[in-house]
């Protein structure tokens, strides 16, 4: 599928040549799946395919960025500073969506809001939040026991493949002890627990 030039200036090759100049080759792999998979599931819940696959894409351009260029960027767009009691998992998102605007120049909020909420969720998803939150667990690349599982609701029923990765998503941090960002939680309320 080519671009339109609605949610990015330059074409697909463009995009994908800024991406890969910023991550890994194992990670750009991951962006790939991911984007590809966005595409997909958008085509199947009626979202804008392009948008969706260009969030897919985009959605972990920061991952690879030190912790001062984060830490720099929290303060430069004066976003909370409870962001600096975080790391790298937290700020990726929330934080890289800053440095896709500014580098990337893409200004459409709702790629922008779904990048932020890739990782943890949040307790109101849109669709294209959720497409994003879902293909990055299920993406081609993925390899953990219940990816199958998960594929399969991701393919059938979204808000059931969102429950199903928020829950076991918690409980795996918690089998490891992880500390817990509030909005984890947040999701979990909304998503999981019962009414
Ligand atoms: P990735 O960027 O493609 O690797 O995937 P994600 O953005 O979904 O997750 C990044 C990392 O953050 C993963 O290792 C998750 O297990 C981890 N993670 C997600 N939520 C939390 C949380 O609330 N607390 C902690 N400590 N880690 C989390
Ligand atoms: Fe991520
Ligand atoms: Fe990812």
């Amino acid at each position: 599928m080519e671009f339109s030039g609605r949610f990015y200036a330059g074409g697909k090759e463009d995009l994908l040549q800024q991406i890969k100049a910023e991550l890994s080759d194992f990670r750009y792999r991951h962006i790939l799946g991911v984007g590809q998979t966005c595409f997909e599931l958008a085509q199947k819940y009626g979202v804008d395919a392009e948008q969706a696959m260009i969030a897919g894409f985009v959605h972990d351009y920061a991952k690879e960025k030190s912790d001062a260029q984060f830490i720099e960027k929290i303060h430069a767009k004066n976003l909370p500073l409870d962001l600096l009691n975080w790391g790298n998992f937290i700020w990726h998102g929330v934080v890289g969506a800053e440095f896709i605007k500014d580098e990337l120049h893409i200004t459409d909020e709702a790629i922008l809001n779904a990048v932020r909420r890739h990782t943890v969720g949040a307790p109101f998803m849109t669709v294209l939040d959720k497409i994003v939150y879902v293909s990055d667990y299920v993406e081609p690349n993925r390899d953990f026991p219940d990816v199958e599982m998960a594929r399969v609701l991701a393919y059938s029923d979204l808000e059931q493949a969102v429950i199903f990765e928020t829950k076991h998503t918690l409980q795996y941090l918690m089998s490891t002890n992880a500390k817990i960002y509030p909005d984890a939680i947040l999701t979990y309320n909304a998503y999981v627990a019962k009414k």
